[in-house]
């Protein structure tokens, strides 16, 4: 009895249909429903991997080891569930399959063609992922935006859909209406034109969410409601508002959810307890976001991925960030996240003094040898300094090179992703993974997906998890170099997490240091606002108290 819920933008991209769909998910959720979501990303790439972070955002990586779009991590953190292989659809992926199928005859000798038999391949993979997760209803967000050519067969899946089962599914544009300058006022006629333009892919839409600087008046609603032939309850105001986590509460302020459940004909409650906690929190990130809150930690990330043009991205990192506000908000300390470019200290050094206004200092996940040596730099002076540092994957293996360039005495000890002749290699590839690159296997190859990692009692990790074997999600071809692992423990390097089924060391920790922690994995992708990550949270309580 699944319904299905088709979210398609409207107007412009960027108005945070990723965030309108996990908040969807996340009332519907609150009326005890089993809610799933799928992101639908139209580009002909198999997955997210192979894209650089500026093109794309952030690669967010499921257990499964998918490597995928930034969505899928919205997902997880609102409805505090895991998303797998399933939740996540290319054009690429599709056509995959479909050329498979016709190479080992499954068509049975028919023509294939693009219609049918694309939409057809798509609606197969929507109804497994409900038969999959049993839920009662699957959310497709298609990406990008109505009126552009990439997406049409998705929305031709959607059409044959509704076809299909007409009382099991709907369509919920977000649009954005916008108030120009000049004028002064909102204007709906780029919102009309956008459903006139779903309507010529025969498909009506029952809800149009309204994104805007400010609340939508009555008029604003009739309009949209006689010109784009909807009922005017069905027209739900969506300002710009602080915290992403508010979306859902103010969505209901204008009762979608109610909306959405008679649109099917059904009749639900709310559980209140469970909306409740939600709410809760997010008051409680109000109060602490207000700019008259002195409580604030201010963290520098250090990385490379922030610029395009004159726009500053902090999309690439969006589970970074994410991960640092939960454990803050937390704690009830306002977080100030500030982004550094490392290229700056490989040109002036003396910047690194800046570091001293921070409470504690993260390098996230990176690839490739730009502005590496200023990383370094900075994780040096983080330990110099007793600056709590937390090094994500790229910012461990940076810190295991710190470590033994300046105290185990290696001069020039490198990653081989950056110096292939090094004479010190700390870190290297694995076998699986010189096979890979010597034959160009790029695509899904890196080290993927949730591995068990054992922790040492003595350490700051354990004292965080306080458990002995946990989880966690990768995405690294190189590991450190376990030839090397004794004099790196003489350093003062702790090896504080090991995976033990191909002993590979996973956390790094330097003693005498109020926190200086390196990990091989990515846990800013399990933190979720009602449950920040243990190290996250220990990195921030280390944060309050280092200096
Ligand atoms: N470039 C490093 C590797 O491939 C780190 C990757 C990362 O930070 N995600 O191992």
């Amino acid at each position: 009895m699944t319904k299905y819920i088709f979210v398609v933008g409207g107007v412009i991209s960027g108005v945070g249909k990723g965030i309108a769909t996990s908040s969807i998910a996340k009332i519907l959720q609150d009326y005890d429903y089993k809610v799933t979501t799928i992101k639908i990303d139209p580009y002909v790439n198999i997955d997210a991997g192979t894209m650089n972070p500026i093109e794309h955002g952030e690669v967010f990586v499921t257990d499964d080891g998918l490597e995928s779009d930034q969505d899928l991590g919205n997902y997880e953190r609102f409805l505090n569930e895991d998303m797998h292989r399933i939740n996540y659809m290319t054009t690429g992926m599709v056509y995959e399959s479909v050329i498979h199928k016709e190479r080992n005859l499954e068509y049975k000798g028919k023509c294939v063609e693009v219609v049918p038999h694309i939409p057809e391949e798509i609606i197969h993979r929507i109804e497994t992922c409900a038969k999959k997760t049993k839920a009662d209803f699957v959310l497709i967000e298609i990406g990008g935006t109505v009126g552009e050519y990439q997406n049409l067969l998705f929305l031709e899946a959607g059409r044959m859909m509704k076809l299909k089962y007409p009382e099991k599914v709907i369509f919920i544009m977000v649009s954005y209406l916008p108030i120009p300058d000049k004028i002064g006022e909102m204007k709906t006629k780029p919102t009309q034109h956008a459903v006139r333009t779903l309507n010529s892919s025969g498909i009506q839409p029952e809800i149009i969410i309204a994104r805007a600087r400010v609340p939508l008046d009555k008029p604003r609603k009739t309009k949209i409601a006689i010109f784009c032939n909807i009922k005017e309850e069905d027209v739900i105001s969506a300002p710009d508002i602080q915290s992403i986590y508010e979306v859902p509460v103010n969505f209901e302020k204008d009762g979608l959810g109610e909306r959405i459940i008679k649109n099917f004909g059904l009749k639900a409650r709310k559980n209140k307890v469970r909306a409740k906690k939600w709410e809760e929190m997010v008051k409680n990130i109000r109060n602490i976001e207000k700019p008259s809150n002195k409580k604030v930690l201010k963290i520098a990330t250090i990385g490379k991925y922030f610029t395009t043009g004159d726009f500053i991205l902090s999309d690439s990192y969006i589970s970074v960030i994410e991960a640092i506000k939960h454990a803050a908000w937390q704690a009830g300390y306002r977080p100030v996240i500030n982004w550094i470019d490392s290229e700056i200290y490989e040109k002036n050094p003396k910047k690194l003094n800046e570091l001293l206004n921070y409470n504690g200092i993260i390098v996230p996940g990176g690839f490739g040898m730009r502005g590496v040596e200023g990383k370094i730099k900075a994780i040096q002076f983080s330990r110099e300094n007793n600056i709590p540092y937390f090094g994500l994957c790229y910012g461990m293996q940076l810190a295991v090179i710190e470590v033994a360039r300046h105290l185990a005495g290696m001069k020039n000890a490198n990653t081989t992703e950056i110096n292939p002749d090094t004479p010190f290699p700390v870190i290297d590839l694995a076998e699986d993974q010189k096979e890979n690159i010597k034959n160009s296997r790029y695509g899904g190859s890196m080290r993927l997906g949730s591995f068990p990692c054992e922790i040492k009692k003595e350490s700051v990790s354990f004292r965080a998890y306080k458990e002995k074997t946990v989880l966690e999600r990768h995405r690294h071809r190189y590991e450190l170099n376990n030839d090397f692992k004794d004099k790196l423990e003489k350093a003062g390097l702790m090896m504080a997490g090991v995976n033990r089924e191909r002993n590979l060391v996973e956390i790094v920790e330097f003693k005498n240091h109020p926190f200086f922690v390196g990990v091989q994995f990515h846990p800013e992708f399990k933190s979720r606002p009602l449950q920040p990550h243990p190290l996250f949270k220990e990195f921030i309580r280390a944060c309050l108290t280092a200096r």
